[in-house]
């Protein structure tokens, strides 16, 4: 059944983005299901599965600023938006006949879990794969800090970052066919080089708490258990 994982327990951040397919915005239902079948395939191997899943295609909070809209406000209403892409996931997983659950940073107990930290880990434990949603509840922060808070909190060994690119490259390999990918770069080279792997309070606190961040490419069917069992191409932040 091919290489063992070497990992037990990880993060894997996707963009609100990456759930919209060709449409431009919202969500595209069939490529919410192929990427709960790169999940099914991981959680298959016995990996414990944290998820975070932005809402850029529903809602950012900075667009909303730019256009008039309070900042709070807007922000919260991107916090809303990764909700509607958590439940999305969980409907495709749960069809795959995988245990979810959906754990909110806001209350709204009829629609998912509050967050209590205990709990989550416990989840896990029963092999439950648990989506983070509404961010870390708080304006003026991402999801991919988010991302980085709740791996920190639920002790992954690392944070896979499913993108459209297989790692991180030293200017956009969409533009320039002599762009360079990294194979290992250290966060103080992303900060200092304007890297665009996360925003930079994400990679400051991945930094604190030793927590690799590992970009590869979500589009390559198989890549993210390819990832997890050390095959195909990705870049390391450590
Ligand atoms: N957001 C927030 N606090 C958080 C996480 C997210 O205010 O802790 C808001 C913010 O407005 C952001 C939006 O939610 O623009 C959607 O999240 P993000 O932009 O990280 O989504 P992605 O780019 O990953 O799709």
């Amino acid at each position: 059944d091919g290489p063992k994982p070497s990992y037990e327990r990880v993060l894997l951040k996707i963009s609100g983005e990456a759930l919209m397919g060709d449409q431009g915005f919202g969500l595209h239902p069939p490529t919410v299901s192929r990427i709960a079948q790169e999940v099914k395939s991981v959680h298959d191997l016995g990996v414990e599965i944290c998820m975070v899943i932005g809402g850029g295609n529903i809602f950012r909070g900075l667009q909303g600023s730019a256009q008039g809209m309070e900042r709070t406000t807007a922000d919260y209403m991107g916090m809303l938006a990764t909700v509607m892409n958590a439940l999305a996931m969980q409907s495709a997983l749960e069809g795959l006949g995988i245990h979810t659950r959906v754990i909110s940073a806001i209350r709204m107990d009829e629609v998912a879990e509050p967050y209590i930290r205990r709990r989550a880990v416990r989840h896990l434990e029963k092999k439950r794969v648990c989506i983070f949603a509404a961010g870390t509840g708080n304006p003026y922060f991402t999801t991919d800090t988010a991302a980085t808070l709740r791996a920190s909190e639920m002790s992954c060994e690392a944070i896979f970052k499913g993108t459209k690119v297989d790692g991180v490259y030293d200017k956009d390999p969409n533009k320039y066919a002599d762009a360079k990918r990294y194979e290992h770069v250290t966060y103080d080279e992303v900060l200092a080089k304007h890297l665009g792997v996360m925003d930079a309070s994400a990679i400051a606190l991945a930094r604190d708490n030793k927590l690799p961040i590992i970009v590869f490419s979500l589009d390559e069917p198989g890549g993210f258990r390819g990832i997890l069992s050390g095959q195909g191409t990705y870049t390391k932040v450590e």
